[in-house]
């Protein structure tokens, strides 16, 4: 079984193996009805740096439904994947690049964003590269390995005066932002416990995933952030300790590099505590949100969907969405009429949860409660 199979299959599992044909068809309905294109025409055009699982199967199909952006151009170390796409996705030849003629895309007036798809290691390259190229910059979470490349990326884009945002779907997708406002709201009272887990079955054991240098951990860089961001949206504020435990190492030739599985606490400011966790060897996905005056919860709560979602005083109905087409076309019609793109899923964003996950990391490893502030 390829990575790519098994991480697509982990995924389509939880809908029946047609999640991700059922939202592209949904999307047409309830997406055409919440993003109106703009009314100068204007798309931004969109190259994808990496073409791998997440670039071919989620962001290419969300640029073909997209109102306000488009796939313009590639950039890929494989010449054969170079072919396949000019001639599926009607590529201009001059769109197309490798890594070493990258910066090249300077000059390339088609190209407004680049989206880096690639292992967690390489973010920071690309974002740097980009960035000194002067386009705009979406990154894939995590956005980094590490606190330092987190900050320099940040930098970087400051300096080129671009945008720079990490590609966090959840931020725009309709069951999610429901949560969010009905514990922003307090509609629940005061949040005082979620529990929050997200982990699957890995397949092939030799790819990037398992690695440390190209991953940066295991399932807590991988799917883990989900629930620390999770933590951070519904209660919309910043955690000030952290507890942490590794889980037992079941199969040490396959997890000798990253962890298996690995718990967390968080204690906000707000009274909440947040129980996390995440693995490489459990199916689970869920948000659970315990309040004074109710419950709400999502699982599925964070792969492709549909997500489902309840409360204490019933289920929760709302559109089912394309994630990632959701999520193109807010951000680009954020920044055609800002200039800007949205200030929750920016480079200050990813540096915050980077900044967690180190700290859960080391809370594990030494056994102690550590502080956030
Ligand atoms: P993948 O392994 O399917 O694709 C990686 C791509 O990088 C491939 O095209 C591969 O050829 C290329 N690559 C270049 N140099 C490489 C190297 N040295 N080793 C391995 N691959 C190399 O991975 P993916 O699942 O597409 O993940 C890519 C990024 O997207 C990761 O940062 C991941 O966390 C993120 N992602 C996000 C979501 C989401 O829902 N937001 C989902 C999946 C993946």
């Amino acid at each position: 079984m390829s990575k790519q199979t098994s991480r697509r299959d982990f995924l389509q599992q939880f809908t029946g193996g047609i999640g991700v044909t059922l939202a592209a068809l949904s999307v047409t309905d309830s997406h055409a009805a919440a993003i109106a294109p703009m009314t100068d025409g204007k798309k931004l055009g969109v190259a994808l740096v990496g073409l791998g699982s997440y670039a071919k199967n989620q962001l290419a199909v969300a640029l073909e439904k997209t109102a306000n952006c488009y796939l313009a151009g590639i950039v890929t170390g494989t010449p054969a994947k170079a072919d396949e796409w000019a001639k599926k996705y009607n590529l201009d030849k001059k769109n197309i690049y490798n890594y070493q003629n990258f910066d090249q895309i300077a000059s390339n007036k088609d190209i407004d964003i680049v989206y880096v798809v690639l292992p967690n290691s390489m973010h920071k390259e690309f974002v740097l590269r980009a960035a000194k190229a002067g386009k705009h910059v979406m990154c894939e979470k995590p956005m980094s390995t590490t606190v330092k490349d987190a900050e320099d990326m940040i930098q970087a884009c400051k300096a080129a005066n671009v945008q720079l945002g990490i590609g966090y779907r959840m931020h725009f997708e309709p069951f999610t932002k429901e949560v969010i406002r009905q514990c922003r709201e307090k509609q629940v009272g005061d949040v005082r416990f979620i529990q929050t887990n997200f982990g699957f079955n890995i397949g092939d054991p030799t790819q990037w995933r398992l690695k440390k240098e190209m991953a940066g951990g295991g399932p807590l860089m991988d799917v883990g952030i989900y629930c620390v961001q999770a933590a951070r949206y519904v209660t919309g504020e910043e955690p000030l300790s952290v507890t942490a435990q590794y889980g037992p190492v079941t199969e040490p030739a396959v997890f000798k590099d990253v962890e298996q599985s690995i718990s967390w606490q968080l204690e906000f400011p707000g009274h909440a505590t947040v129980n996390g966790f995440s693995s490489y060897r459990s199916n689970i996905e869920q948000l659970y949100v315990s309040a004074t005056k109710g419950w709400i919860q999502l699982s599925p709560a964070y792969s492709y969907g549909p997500i489902k979602g309840s409360t204490n005083a019933g289920p929760l109905n709302m559109p089912v969405v394309h994630h990632q087409t959701v999520m193109m076309d807010e951000i680009a019609k954020s920044f055609l009429t800002t200039g800007k793109f949205p200030e929750h899923i920016n480079g200050e964003e990813g540096l915050r949860d980077m900044r967690i996950l180190m700290k859960i990391y080391e809370a594990a490893a030494t056994g102690k409660k550590l502080s956030l502030v």
